[in-house]
């Protein structure tokens, strides 16, 4: 059993989760009712959701590689999200065998999977903790035992931040997290932007008050309030970019369709 000791009777099946919601345009399995009524609602309004979810995935992957090529050989992956294959951790001994992971999540659905998916393997950990509580993330038993902050340390927040609201501090949690990290630690990030709204040819705005009725609400932000993320922080090559065009592996959607990825992601290394 994980930190929270949660049973799956003991999660909330009435009220939708942006766990849920993201794992069903995944194509997960871990998700309930009301998760893909919000999903579809959000889809209608917003057809680009599923696409903008696999291709911050597939970020997240190529971050993850940059940063253990790197050498950084510990990651903090705060905003976990439920088990998908592959998992940080996995992606990470692709490159190194040795690299250490604490999974990050307030979220006792992805707790429960957390033991048999994402830290079966050792050398990794899970902390049921709430990012709007830094603190609380590096007092976890999972980031004592596991991360040395005195070695450089990756620490991801992709698609979370744009949960946290500017009345929580966003940036004053994210700097409180991002001193605490020595000099050659790396931070990825992931969020979804209203600099798009203009040219996408969904609803955007409407979609994103479909979250209102789940757990978190959905904040976008604008370039430069997520570049200020990176304070203290040198930005690896391409930038702050969309998804798809972050040291792309795939062939990059025309400027029509790149329209449509509605956010900004980056990698900056701790100068
Ligand atoms: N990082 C993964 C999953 C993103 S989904 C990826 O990009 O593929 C967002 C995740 O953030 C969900 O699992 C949700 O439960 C988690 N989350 C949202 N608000 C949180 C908070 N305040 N504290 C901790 N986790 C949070």
């Amino acid at each position: 059993m994980p930190d929270g000791g949660f049973t799956p009777e003991e999660i909330n099946t009435s009220i939708a989760h942006p766990a849920r919601i993201y794992d069903y345009y995944l194509g997960g399995k871990d998700n309930y009712e009301v998760d893909r009524a919000a999903a579809d609602r959000i889809l209608q309004l917003f057809p680009y959701a599923r696409a903008w979810s696999l291709s911050n995935r597939g970020f997240l992957e190529r971050a993850v590689r940059a940063v253990t090529r790197q050498g950084v050989r510990q990651i903090i992956d705060i905003g976990t999200g439920i088990p998908t294959s592959p998992n940080t951790h996995e992606v990470a001994r692709t490159v190194d065998n040795d690299v250490r992971v604490v999974y990050v999540d307030n979220d006792p659905i992805v707790a429960t999977y957390a033991d048999v998916k994402l830290t079966n393997e050792g050398n990794a950990g899970f902390a049921l903790a709430d990012l709007r509580e830094p603190e609380a993330v590096f007092e976890s038993p999972a980031v004592r035992n596991l991360i040395d902050l005195d070695e450089p340390v990756a620490l991801m927040m992709v698609a979370i931040l744009h949960f946290i609201s500017d009345e929580e501090d966003v940036a004053g949690i994210v700097s409180t997290l991002t001193r605490r990290l020595p000099k050659g630690s790396c931070l990825a990030l992931s969020h979804v932007s209203s600099d798009f709204e203009a040219n996408s040819s969904g609803d955007l705005l409407g979609a994103a008050k479909v979250y209102d009725t789940a757990t978190a609400r959905l904040n976008l932000r604008g370039r430069e309030e997520i570049l200020s993320f990176f304070d203290g922080f040198e930005l690896l090559e391409p930038g702050l970019v969309q998804a798809p065009l972050w040291r792309p592996e795939e062939p990059v959607p025309s400027e029509e369709e790149l329209r449509q990825y509605v956010g900004y992601v980056g990698v900056g290394v701790k100068s």
